[in-house]
């Protein structure tokens, strides 16, 4: 017989744990990971390694979803632009509720609820967890100099790279000074010998 119901890697069937406060079951294992576990300049690739580390437990109102999720984050620097790569661990920590029986919709703002086949599905929750603790600017380090705003020269090869500030009007007095210099050389000093 084939299951009404495609499931994912990510999703746990709860029926067992329906009406018995404290009974658990557990989701360990690494799958795929899901696509659009990322922002713009880091994430998660999808398809790369996603550990997760949760247990589900039957509490009276309905099942809290707590563990750890674990992958490894790759993206490039902000400033200088080159790659870099960590991991990542969140803590999980959620409450699916039971939908009422009667199919009245359950109001309280922060959980979720458990879907009308009785699964629970972790992929959404996570996602929330690790996209969030990506950073908004990404650094391959703390103090990153990032590259020359004008040449695009990475500072950090050479951190007196500099470009010589000459401005225009000292440029046009330097020019006439040499100008100058040059009129006054046919009478110029007496050699000083
Ligand atoms: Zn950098
Ligand atoms: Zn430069």
């Amino acid at each position: 017989m084939i299951h009404p119901q495609q499931k994912t890697l990510l999703q746990v069937d709860v029926k067992e744990l329906k009406g018995k406060p404290g009974a658990q079951e557990t989701l360990s294992r690494t799958v795929p990971t899901p696509a659009d576990f990322a922002t713009v300049l880091v994430g998660i690739p999808e398809a790369s390694d996603l550990n997760v580390q949760v247990r589900l437990e039957s509490v009276h109102e309905g099942v809290l979803l707590t563990g750890s999720a674990s992958a490894e984050v790759t993206g490039e620097c902000a400033r200088c632009l080159d790659a870099i790569s960590y991991p990542l661990t969140v803590d999980v920590m959620q409450l699916f509720t039971w939908v009422d029986e009667t199919g009245g919709e359950n109001d309280d703002g922060d959980s979720l609820a458990v879907d009308e086949n009785l699964m629970v599905d972790v992929e959404p929750v996570l996602r929330d967890l690790m996209v969030s603790a990506l950073p908004f600017q990404p650094v391959c380090r703390e103090d990153c100099p990032g590259l020359c705003s004008q040449c695009g020269f990475r500072l950090e090869d050479d951190p007196e790279h500099a470009h010589e500030q000459v401005d225009p009007r000292w440029a046009a007095l330097a020019g006439l000074a040499a100008e100058l210099n040059e009129n006054e050389e046919p009478g110029g000093e007496p050699d000083p010998s």
